[in-house]
């Protein structure tokens, strides 16, 4: 199963009924919504994020723009598909970079998100861009995480910053910044510890290292096969250190979708980034409207 697959087939099956109709009547499209409604919150997507997609899209499908049009049908298709794109976050979230190098990116996740693999996947996105990033190991409670983030690092001939588990990781982050700083690293990833629950240990290491190395961004990292729970990390996380974006993993195991439809919308913090697969070379920037074209199909 790919991506979005169960939520794909779900949607498809309700658009293939109204896509080839000469005329769609109110009722059609009520019963499509129904129908649609139903297939999102079986995906796992928050259900007022539900209610407000189907308000929206029935007040544009039931106006007068659908019964002018000679294929109606599409044109319900088509309110649907900038909808879910709006829903996604609209236009893609760049990441921002810093006025005067090195940007300083720091990584925050739950334990199993995938946090250490994507700091070096988002490494590897960046070489391809020509930058020269330092990834700073600042997990040091999880044991290999150090290991982990140094086999992944010499993979892509990337420098990784570490000073063992017995110092804080707030001076290891404060030193690899002025390490990037001396030797011309123009990107900064900082892989910082996880932990099996948000705590407040955890949360107030995450802002010490913040207030040290003043990043430019702040990504969370959240599994996307966790539907709602990746959502309410995400809030929870937001609420106390200001994100500036979330990754999702796992998209490739994710046929539901519950995730990326409700992240933004709930926390408002914008999806930058994608990850489908174990591979170095599997995450992508996000792209709403390619993501939403993928859903129909
Ligand atoms: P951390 O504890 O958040 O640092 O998590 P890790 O980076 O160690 O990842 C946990 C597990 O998830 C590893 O086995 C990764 O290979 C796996 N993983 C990470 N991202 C993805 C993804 O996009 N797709 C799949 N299928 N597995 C992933």
């Amino acid at each position: 199963m790919a991506a979005f697959e169960s939520l794909s087939s779900r949607l498809q099956s309700v658009f293939s009924k109204l896509k080839g109709k000469g005329k769609v009547t109110e009722s059609d499209v009520n019963d499509a919504m129904r129908e649609v409604r139903l297939a999102l919150l079986e995906a796992d997507v928050n259900f007022k994020v539900v209610k407000d997609f189907i308000t929206k899209v029935k007040e544009q499908a039931i106006g007068l723009e659908v019964s002018k049009s000679f294929t109606p049908g599409m044109v319900v298709v088509d309110i649907v598909n900038k909808e879910l794109t709006e829903l996604m976050g609209g236009t893609q979230a760049k990441l921002a970079k810093a006025n005067k190098p090195p940007t300083v990116i720091m990584m925050a996740g739950l334990q199993g998100a995938g946090k250490t693999t994507t700091t070096g996947k988002l490494a590897k996105l960046l070489q391809k861009d020509n930058h020269k990033p330092l990834l700073v190991a600042c997990d040091i409670y999880r044991p290999a995480a150090i290991k982990q983030l140094q086999v992944l690092g010499d993979s892509i001939a990337a420098p990784v910053f570490s000073m063992g588990d017995q110092v804080s990781p707030v001076q290891i982050a404060e030193e690899g910044l002025r390490h990037a700083k001396e030797n011309g690293n123009d990107y900064v990833i900082i892989d910082t510890a996880g932990r099996l629950h948000i705590d407040e240990a955890l949360m107030e290491e995450l802002k010490q290292i913040h207030a040290v190395v003043k990043p430019d961004e702040v990504l969370l990292v959240v599994d996307a096969m966790t539907g709602q729970d990746a959502v309410n990390v995400a809030k929870s996380f937001h609420e106390l250190l200001e994100l500036t974006g979330v990754v999702l993993t796992k998209l490739d195991g994710d046929t539901r979708g519950g995730a990326a439809l409700s992240v933004k919308s709930v926390t408002g913090c914008p999806i930058k980034f994608a990850a489908m697969g174990e591979k170095i070379d599997s995450l992508e920037p996000f792209h709403p409207e390619r993501m939403a074209s993928r859903i129909l199909g």
